[in-house]
């Protein structure tokens, strides 16, 4: 068996393979596709010393820089779900079981897509998810973003203080987002809130050029030229493969205390798929390195 067992490549479990496998004990990272969300990011200016880096080339470096150590890689591997007996074992979609005494869940998170024609085809052309990273490669344009709760309209105002024009694109009639956002977002002299719309299309060739949405009440159909779309109608972590035995927010994001530990002793967990407030490249390295020294911890006290 494994001593510390690794679910997920990206940032989180790449981290904390280094630091686990640097303690010398018997490290594993199992994971659907190296590199995680990082393999969709075109550019990254926020790693902090990189001034500015590609997301497959980051990847890379993670996988290299893993590599320099003992750890055994298990890459294409979808892990369904997780059991404990006398070790605890991590069980794979395709039938095998990997036991470990330990295990770091890195398993990340996923943006909700809107769904609609454009957004798959404009990715990293205008279409983006995450305001901390690429609010600034549009400044001084006009964007719109897709959803009024709490993380649209705080994307909203981050981004009114960066682009010329923001234009919120609510379905509801009324935002879901805190009054105190709200009376933010509405002080701000650049940003039009458009409410009771469904989005339709995103429009563009190359780059972003539009979005078309309808008024649900009167079912008329209107288009904005714009040049970016920030889709916040949610980030979805990847744990729907645990149960109920794991203590999650409704969120879905696994609950964990401050050396990484979840709920269930020997098992920790790192990065975006927990209850951390911001899901950042740098943010999950931290997390996963604080996961591996905690499960070293546990270790040697258990
Ligand atoms: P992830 O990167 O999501 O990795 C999860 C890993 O788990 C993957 O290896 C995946 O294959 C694996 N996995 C998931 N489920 C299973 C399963 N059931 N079985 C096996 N393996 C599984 N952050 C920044 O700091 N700067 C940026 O500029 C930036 N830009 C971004 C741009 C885009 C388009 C996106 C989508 C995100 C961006 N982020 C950026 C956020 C950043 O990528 C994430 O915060 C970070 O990747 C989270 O790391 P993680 O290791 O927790 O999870």
């Amino acid at each position: 068996p494994f001593d510390v067992l690794i679910v997920g490549g990206g940032p989180a479990g790449a981290s904390a393979a280094i630091y686990a496998s640097r303690k010398g004990i018997r490290t594993g990272v199992v994971s659907e596709r190296f590199g995680g969300q990082v393999m969709d990011t075109l550019s990254i200016e926020n790693f902090i010393s990189v001034k500015s880096t590609e997301g497959p080339k980051l990847a890379a470096s993670l996988e290299e820089h893993v590599k320099e150590y003992d750890v055994d890689i298990i890459n294409q591997q979808r892990v369904k779900g997780l059991k404990k007996s006398d070790f605890i074992e991590v069980e794979l979609e395709n039938g095998g079981v990997l036991k470990s005494k330990s295990v770091i869940i890195a398993t990340g998170a996923r943006w909700r897509n809107v769904g609609v024609p454009g957004e798959q085809e404009l990715k990293n052309k205008g279409v983006a998810y995450c305001p901390h990273c690429d609010g600034p490669l549009f400044e001084g344009k006009h964007v719109a973003v897709i959803g009024g709760g709490n993380s649209g309209i705080e994307a909203a105002i981050d981004l009114a203080g960066i682009v010329k024009h923001v234009t919120v694109l609510e379905f509801m009639p009324e935002l879901k987002a805190d009054a105190v956002l709200q009376k933010r977002l509405y002080s701000l002299p650049n940003v039009t809130v458009l409410k009771n719309v469904q989005t339709k299309e995103i429009t563009g060739d190359d780059q972003v050029t539009g979005i078309t949405f309808m008024e649900r009440d009167t079912e008329e159909v209107k288009h904005v030229e714009l040049q970016g779309v920030f889709v916040q109608i949610g980030l979805v972590p990847n744990t729907e493969w645990l149960d109920d035995s794991f203590e999650k927010t409704r969120f879905g994001e696994l609950i964990i205390d401050k050396y990484g530990s979840t709920n269930v002793p020997g098992v920790f967990a790192a990065g975006d798929c927990t209850n951390s407030p911001y899901k950042q490249i740098i943010i999950s390295m931290g997390s996963g390195a604080t996961a591996a020294l905690g499960a070293f911890d546990y270790l040697i006290r258990s």
